[in-house]
């Protein structure tokens, strides 16, 4: 007896309490999560009842309440929130679009780009030109390009597995392509959505016109993928057809709106931060459920996670909702630069933006030394079938708190079927299944656990602190 108590004494080195290893803590963090989680009922919450969460609407607010009270309902050191200003764009009527060729009317699926302007009153009716990528609309010139419609018909790829790069290739069409046609006289911009799937559904998402004057901004609106296939099939036989858009959208003032946070004090070093996180906002069309009502209710059963689990951190465990991650970005400044002002230490963050989709592990942004030490951890995770722990690329809203030494990390799920979803209408509820989400809260906590516990020592990239 007494030997065996000795050797559960030994193996203390590794364990969490008294004869509880890493494996079990694990186990019971993953149990409690798929038998007592609570992300799957504060997502029905946000996506159902609130539903999709814009910056500056009313359901933003809603959700900033909804969240910083059921905070408070898990006895955390701390609840508080934290004030920005952020943009308010509203779409107003919804849109329409149709096109007219010698085969006929074809109605359109499209949406008004976030941050786009509205066509005149009575729409815009013109000509289309149709380019594979914005960046040939220069060689086009005035010529070819003023008073039409460009068309960008550019395809995520589909050869590529993670679909998040194929995403990343497509993403500036939408982002600049109105700013570069409109400095060529073009009227208008439809780009095709930025979806791994053929359908009807157009995908919203920001876009910026840089440093064009106002008076010589284009709406922009995106074409379901359908649509795109059409509309190009359509335009080899009649290059002459006439495209109609109307679309009524609006910025309006700044307005107030929160970041919502909340936090477990640590018991032994309580100014190093850890940081979990999502973001509160979301794009109107759908309710946001994967983008990213996911990771915001993961992130918060990370605290509560570990509370049931009977872990008490060693480091200030803190869970942040940001506000404004769409079209903005300045929940991430604003928490980025009250750290700063403070003199606060965070030594890690861990994002959960990428849809509540099965986990398969994380990436990381560090240098390859912290990167290293994190990879001791790798095994722990193998009886979940988390095997992906990559170098490079964490998560828009934490971002900003990147130093020389820290880390940053995003949950990396399966990302197959995220871009089905992703800022369309049908980013919904309906499309999140219970056990992914909470295998996904589970990875997440697995992980803030180890690095509570053992965290990691930076050390200078020429080093060679390892064999
Ligand atoms: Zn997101």
């Amino acid at each position: 007896m007494k030997i065996k108590l000795l050797i559960l004494f030994i193996s203390g080195a590794l364990t969490f309490g008294f004869g509880q290893t890493d494996e079990d803590v694990l186990k019971t963090i993953y149990t409690t999560s798929l038998t007592n989680g609570h992300s799957y009922q504060w997502l029905d919450y946000l996506s159902n009842t609130i539903g999709g969460r814009l910056s500056g609407s009313t359901n933003a607010e809603l959700a900033v309440q909804y969240t910083k009270s059921e905070l408070e309902k898990l006895g955390l050191d701390k609840v508080w929130l934290q004030p920005v200003m952020v943009p308010k764009w509203v779409r107003g009527e919804k849109e329409m679009a149709y096109f007219e060729s010698s085969d006929g009317f074809h109605k359109v699926n499209i949406c008004a780009l976030g941050g786009s302007i509205a066509t005149p009153d009575g729409g815009t009716k013109a000509q289309v030109i149709e380019v594979s990528t914005y960046k040939d609309i220069a060689g086009l010139g005035e010529e070819k390009i003023e008073g039409k419609i460009v068309f960008i018909n550019r395809a995520l790829q589909p050869e590529l597995i993670n679909t998040f790069q194929a995403y990343g290739g497509c993403s500036s069409e939408r982002y600049r392509g109105a700013a570069e046609a409109a400095k060529y006289g073009a009227v208008g911009t439809i780009v095709r959505s930025l979806s791994s799937r053929q359908d009807d559904y157009p995908h919203t998402g920001s876009m910026s016109y840089g440093d064009l004057p106002v008076a010589q901004r284009i709406p922009s609106a995106a074409i379901s993928t359908n649509d795109a296939v059409k509309l190009s099939e359509t335009l080899k036989k009649n290059p002459n057809l006439e495209f109609f858009l109307e679309q009524s959208c609006q910025q309006f003032e700044d307005v107030l709106s929160y970041n919502v946070i909340g936090e477990i004090t640590g018991s032994e070093f309580p100014n190093e931060i850890i940081l979990v996180g999502g973001h509160l906002d979301s794009w109107d069309l759908g309710d946001g459920t994967h983008d990213d009502g996911a990771g915001v209710v993961q992130s918060m059963d990370v605290l509560r996670l570990m509370k049931e689990s009977g872990i008490t951190p060693k480091r200030s465990i803190r869970v942040v909702l940001f506000m404004n991650e769409e079209n903005g970005l300045r929940g991430a400044r604003k928490y980025a630069e009250v750290a700063k002002e403070k003199g606060e230490n965070h030594i890690f963050a861990l994002e959960s933006d990428a849809g509540g989709f099965t986990p398969r592990g994380f990436s990381f942004t560090t240098n390859e030394a912290n990167y290293s030490q994190i990879l001791d951890w790798k095994p722990l995770f193998k009886p979940y079938l988390i095997h992906y722990f990559e170098l490079g690329g964490s998560g828009a809203d934490i971002g900003p708190l990147r130093s020389e030494s820290n880390v940053l990390a995003g949950l990396r799920p399966d990302s197959q079927r995220y871009f089905d979803h992703h800022h369309a209408s049908n980013d919904t509820f309906e499309h999140v299944n219970k056990r992914e989400l909470e295998l996904g809260a589970a990875t997440m906590t697995s992980l803030v656990y180890l690095y509570d516990k053992y965290g990691v020592n930076p050390v200078p990239k020429s080093s060679n602190f390892k064999d």
